[in-house]
C-alpha cells in the first residue's frame, strides 16, 4: 500500500510528524510511504500548490495522508495559486465523492460540547455526505426576470446512479457499526429528495440487516442537537450534509478533534483533519494532533481494511484523554497540559502497551 503524505502548511507539518509516528507504532507490513509538498510549501518551492510531482504521486497512492494549508503570505496571489486550491484540485484528481465524518464524544470530553452532559455523553455518528453532486454542481447562473429583476438559479439534481454510489457507502458503513442507517432529505418538498429515498428504500433490500429510517433535513438539524443518541450512520446529500456534518461535528468540542475521511469509488481516499493551518499557532508546538491521529485510524479501517489498527487507535486516543491529557485547544481545570509532541508521546505509549500486553 502507498501513501502520500502531503502535510502541508503551518500545524499541518507539526500534526503530521505525530500521526506519521502513531502509524510507525502500529508496526503494518508492506506500507511505503511518500512525502510530497502541497499548499503555500508547494507554491514557495515550485511555484504551484500542487505541483506536477505532487499529483504524479498520488496518483500512484491508495492513499492519501493530508495536513493542513493556508499560509499567509499567499493571500495576495492569484486565486489558482492559493494554497487551498489544491484541496480542491486532489478531490478532483482523486475523484473523492463520499465525505465521513464521525463526531464521537470522548470520555471526559464533555464539557467541551455546548450540550448537556448527560447529552454530550452519547454522541456517536458517523455523517455520510454525498459531495460531487447537488446544487453545487448543477445548472447555475444569473439571469433577468421578466420585470428585470435580476435573478440567481442554481439547479438541484442527482440521477439515481449517484445516489446508488453514495447509499451503497452508507449502507456498508452502518454494516460496520450500529447497523443503523439514517437518511436526511426534504421528500415533502423536493422531486431530488424524493428520487434520493426512493432509491435509499430500493437499495435497503441489500442490506437486510441494516434498519433504514427518513428524516426530514430540518427534523435532522433539531434532533441532532436535542437527542444525538438517536442517530449512528446519517447519510444525505451534498448540500444538507455540509451544514449537518459541521454542526454534528461541533457538538463534540474543538475543531482539533475532527477528522476526515473523502472516498473514491475504487476505495482509494483522502484522510485529513477538519481543521486549518491555524497560522495564530503555528511553530508553538501547541496544535492538538488527535485529529490527525484519528485521521489515520479512518484510513487504515476504510482504504487499508485493517480495522483492528484503527480500533487500537481509537481505543489509545480515548485512554489518553481519559487520563485527562489536554492541548491548549481542549484544556479544562484539573487537566495535565500537554504539547504536540507529548499528545504524540501519549498515544503511541498507550499503542504500544496495548500490543505488548
Ligand atoms: P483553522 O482551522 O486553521 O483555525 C481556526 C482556529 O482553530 C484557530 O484559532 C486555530 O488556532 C484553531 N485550531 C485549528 N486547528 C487546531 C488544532 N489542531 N489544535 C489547536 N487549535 C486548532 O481555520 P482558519 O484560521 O480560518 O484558517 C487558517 C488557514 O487554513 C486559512 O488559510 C484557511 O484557508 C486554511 N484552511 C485550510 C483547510 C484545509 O487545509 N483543509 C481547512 C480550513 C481552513
Amino acid at each position: 500500500m502507498h501513501i502520500a503524505v502531503l502535510a502541508g502548511d503551518g500545524i499541518g507539518q507539526e500534526i503530521m510528524v505525530e500521526a506519521l509516528r502513531v502509524l510507525g507504532a502500529m508496526d503494518l507490513p508492506d506500507l511505503c510511504l511518500d512525502h510530497a509538498d502541497v499548499g503555500g510549501a508547494a507554491y514557495h518551492k515550485h511555484g504551484h500548490p500542487l505541483p506536477p510531482e505532487t499529483l504524479e504521486l498520488v496518483e500512484a497512492a491508495d492513499a492519501v495522508l493530508f495536513g493542513a494549508v493556508g499560509d499567509p503570505s499567499c493571500d495576495n496571489l492569484e486565486r489558482h495559486l492559493r494554497p487551498e486550491q489544491a484541496v480542491l484540485g486532489l478531490r478532483k484528481e482523486m475523484e473523492t465523492f463520499a465525505n465521513l465524518r464521525p463526531a464521537k464524544m470522548f470520555a471526559g470530553m464533555e464539557d467541551a460540547s455546548g450540550l448537556k452532559p448527560e447529552i454530550a455523553r452519547t454522541i456517536d455518528i458517523v455523517i455520510v455526505r454525498e459531495l460531487n453532486g447537488d446544487v453545487y454542481f448543477g445548472e447555475k447562473g444569473m439571469r433577468k426576470t421578466a420585470d428585470g429583476l435580476r435573478e440567481g438559479y442554481d439547479v438541484m439534481s442527482y440521477d439515481e446512479s449517484e445516489v446508488r454510489r453514495i447509499g451503497h457507502v452508507a449502507f456498508k458503513t452502518a454494516m460496520g457499526r450500529g447497523k443503523r442507517l439514517c437518511s436526511v432529505d426534504k421528500a415533502n418538498v423536493l422531486e431530488t429528495s424524493q428520487l434520493w429515498r426512493d432509491v435509499m428504500i430500493e437499495l435497503s433490500a441489500e442490506y437486510p440487516e441494516v434498519e433504514l429510517s427518513h428524516m426530514y433535513v430540518d427534523n435532522a438539524a433539531m434532533q441532532l442537537v436535542r437527542e444525538p443518541k438517536q442517530f449512528d450512520v446519517v447519510v444525505t446529500g451534498n448540500m444538507f450534509g455540509d451544514i449537518l456534518s459541521d454542526a454534528a461535528a461541533m457538538l463534540t468540542g474543538s475543531i482539533g478533534m475532527l477528522p476526515s475521511a473523502s472516498l473514491a469509488e475504487d476505495g482509494s481516499g483522502m484522510y485529513e483533519p477538519c481543521h486549518g493551518s491555524a497560522p495564530d499557532i503555528a511553530g508553538e508546538g501547541s496544535a492538538n494532533p488527535l485529529a490527525t491521529i484519528l485521521s489515520v485510524a479512518m484510513m487504515l479501517r476504510y482504504t487499508l481494511n485493517v480495522p483492528d489498527a484503527a480500533d487500537a487507535i481509537e481505543a489509545a486516543v480515548s485512554r489518553v484523554l481519559d487520563q485527562g491529557l489536554r492541548t491548549p485547544d481542549i484544556f479544562s481545570e484539573g487537566c495535565t497540559p500537554a504539547s504536540t509532541v507529548e499528545m504524540g508521546d501519549a498515544v503511541v505509549e498507550e499503542l504500544v502497551a496495548a500490543m505488548a500486553s
